[in-house]
C-alpha cells in the first residue's frame, strides 16, 4: 500500500513526539536502515533482474525497482516493527520482477461475473451480443464506411448507420447518438436551454451513479434551472405558474435508480406537452419564434414491449414519443443491452439542430461503438431474437426455472471436482439485481450455488478468486458463504469457477 505524503508526515511526526526518550535512538536506527538499502543500479545488476532484460525494456525495469525501493523506504519510515529486517538485494530484485510482470499485465480485462448484478457498472454494464462483437471486429480490423457512402461514392454521414434503424424501432422522426446519456443530456440542455430557463420537478432532481447530477449538468450547460413542486408531489399548476417567455424547456427525468411510493404525484409527459403546446400557441400569436420543448431524460432505454419492464415501471421509448415528448434520450448500455452510448430521438426539427451543435462533434461515437450499436439495434428488428441474443435482455427476463437448471449443473461440476470435506455446495433460491441504476425495486428470482467452507474461509476464498485467478471471479460474499449466481453466469464459465475454488483450497495450509 502506498501512503500519502500526509500520512507519512504524520507517522514521522508521531514517532518524533510520542516517545521522546527513545526519540534519538529511533531516528538513528531509521537513518541507518534507510542508508542500508541498495542503490537502484545495484539491484539492476542482480541476476534476478538480468534474466528479464531480454523481455523488458531497461527503463521499465528500473521504474519497477524504484517503485519497490520506495515501498520499502515507506515501510521503514512507518516503523513496521522493531524486528523489521531490510530485504536483501536478491529479495528486492525478485520483488521488482514480480512487480514489473504485474505492470505488463493488461489492466482492463475480462472478469467472470458471478455476482448476479446484471448491468454491473463496475464490470462494464452490458456484455455485447455476438453480432455486435463481430461487427466491432470487422469494422476495426481495417477501413470502413464510417463516413463514406458507397451509394453516392462520396462523403457520407456517421449518423446514417443508425438513424434509420432507431427511427424504425422507436417510431421517432430522427435520431442521433453520442458518447453516453450524460453527454446527451448536456448537449440537449446546451442546445435548447442555454441562457434560458428549464423547468424541472423537485422530485426529479436525481443523482445517477458516477456523479451525474441534474442540477450540476444544468449549471454546466448554462441553463437556468427552475425547480417546481415538492419532493413527493408536483402538479400541473406548478409548471403552469412558472412558465414564462424565458422558458425553453420542460424537463422530465426518469427516476431510473430509485422509486418513490406513498403520497406521490408527478406530471405526465402528456400533460407537460399540453402545457407546452398552450404556451407555444400563445407565443405564435405574439410573434415569438422560440418554442418550449418537452424533453425526457429516460435513461434506461427500453425498446421492446415486455411485461417484465412494464411491471417495473419502465415505459418504452415508443411510449414516450406517443405521449408527445419532443425529445427523449437514453443510454445504450443499460436495459438496451448495447455499447456505451447516449441516444437522442425525437422531432426532426430538433434533432437537426443537435446535429449542428459543436458538442455533437466533441461527443461523437467512434467506429467501434457505432458498429456495436448498429448490430445491437439490428438484432431488435426481431424482438424474439433480441430476447435470446442480447445478453442483458436474456439475463433480465430468463425464466428462473432455466436459471435453476444452470445452477444445478454448476453445483454438480463443483461436487464432482472438489472434496466435500473442505467445502459444501448447495443450490439456493436468491435474488438477482438489475444494477446500473436500473429497476431498483425489482427482485429478480434466481438460483445460486452457495459454498460454505470448512477448510479456509469464504472471505479468503473471495480474495483469492478476485486477486489470483485469471480471469478474476467476482461472486457474492454474504454471511460467511460465497454465492455464485447462475443468472449472470454462462456454462463456459463453470470450469473457471471450479478450478478457482480448487486452487484456493490447495493453497490453504
Ligand atoms: C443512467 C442515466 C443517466 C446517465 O447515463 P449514462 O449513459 O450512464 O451517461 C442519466 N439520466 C438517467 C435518468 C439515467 O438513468
Amino acid at each position: 500500500m502506498k501512503k500519502t505524503a500526509d500520512t507519512e508526515k504524520a507517522t514521522v511526526t508521531k514517532m518524533v513526539t510520542e516517545k521522546s526518550s527513545k526519540n534519538a535512538i529511533k531516528g538513528n536506527k531509521l537513518n541507518e536502515m534507510l542508508r542500508g538499502l541498495p542503490q537502484v543500479d545495484e539491484v539492476m545488476s542482480n541476476s534476478n533482474i538480468t534474466t528479464l532484460r531480454h523481455a523488458l525494456a531497461h527503463d521499465f525495469l528500473k521504474t519497477a525497482v524504484r517503485d519497490i525501493l520506495d515501498e520499502i523506504r515507506e515501510d521503514i519510515k512507518a516503523g513496521v516493527s522493531d524486528e523489521y529486517t531490510i530485504p536483501t538485494t536478491d529479495e528486492i530484485a525478485h520483488k521488482s520482477c514480480v512487480h514489473a510482470l504485474q505492470l505488463i499485465k493488461p489492466s482492463l480485462r475480462h472478469v467472470v461475473n458471478a455476482s448476479g448484478v446484471i448491468i454491473h457498472t463496475n464490470l462494464g454494464r452490458s456484455p455485447l451480443c455476438d453480432e455486435a462483437i463481430k461487427a466491432v471486429n470487422d469494422v476495426s480490423r481495417g477501413y470502413s464506411t464510417l463516413e463514406y457512402s458507397t451509394k453516392t461514392m462520396s462523403r457520407g454521414s456517421r449518423h446514417a448507420h443508425i438513424e434509420q434503424l432507431i427511427c424504425t424501432l422507436t417510431g421517432a422522426e430522427a435520431a442521433i447518438a453520442v458518447n453516453n446519456n450524460a453527454a446527451a443530456v448536456m448537449m440537449v440542455l446546451n442546445e435548447f436551454a442555454k441562457g434560458y430557463e428549464a423547468i424541472v420537478s423537485r422530485g426529479e432532481l436525481v443523482e445517477i451513479g458516477g456523479s451525474f447530477r441534474v442540477p450540476d449538468i444544468m449549471a454546466m450547460s448554462n441553463a437556468r434551472m427552475i425547480e417546481v413542486g415538492t419532493t413527493n408531489k408536483t402538479h400541473v399548476s406548478d409548471y403552469e405558474n412558472n412558465i414564462n417567455e424565458n422558458t425553453a424547456m420542460l424537463l422530465k427525468v426518469h427516476p431510473s435508480n430509485y422509486r418513490m411510493e406513498g403520497f406521490v404525484e408527478d406530471v405526465s409527459i402528456k400533460d407537460l406537452q399540453k402545457i407546452a403546446t398552450a404556451e407555444n400557441k400563445r407565443r405564435k400569436v405574439a410573434g415569438q419564434k422560440n418554442k418550449v420543448i418537452v424533453y425526457e431524460d429516460q435513461g434506461s432505454g427500453v425498446l421492446i414491449e415486455d411485461d417484465f419492464f412494464k411491471k417495473n415501471g419502465e415505459h418504452t421509448i415508443t411510449d414516450a414519443l406517443k405521449l408527445g415528448v419532443d425529445i427523449v434520450s437514453f443510454s445504450g448500455d443499460k436495459l438496451l443491452g448495447g455499447p456505451q452510448a447516449g441516444i437522442i430521438v425525437g422531432r426532426k426539427e430538433f434533432i437537426d439542430r443537435l446535429k449542428k451543435n459543436p458538442l455533437a462533434r466533441a461527443l461523437r461515437l467512434d467506429k467501434m461503438t457505432l458498429a456495436a450499436l448498429e448490430a445491437t439495434l439490428r438484432t431488435y428488428l426481431n424482438e424474439d431474437e433480441a430476447r435470446k441474443k442480447i445478453p442483458t435482455l436474456r439475463m433480465l427476463t430468463e425464466d428462473s426455472s432455466l436459471t435453476k437448471k444452470r445452477a444445478e449443473k454448476l453445483n454438480k461440476a463443483f461436487q464432482k471436482e472438489i472434496n466435500s470435506d473442505d467445502v459444501t455446495f448447495k443450490v439456493i433460491e436468491e435474488i438477482s439485481r438489475a444494477g446500473g441504476g436500473s429497476l431498483p425495486m425489482c427482485d429478480i428470482k434466481t438460483y445460486c450455488v452457495r459454498a460454505s467452507f470448512t477448510k479456509g474461509n469464504a472471505e479468503a476464498a473471495d480474495k483469492y478468486l478476485i486477486q489470483e485467478c485469471e480471469p478474476p471471479i467476482i461472486s457474492r460474499l454474504t454471511k460467511e458463504c460465497l454465492y455464485f449466481d447462475a443468472r449472470t453466469l454462462e456454462e463456459s464459465d463453470f470450469p473457471l469457477l471450479v478450478n478457482g475454488v480448487k486452487e484456493y483450497l490447495s493453497k490453504v495450509k
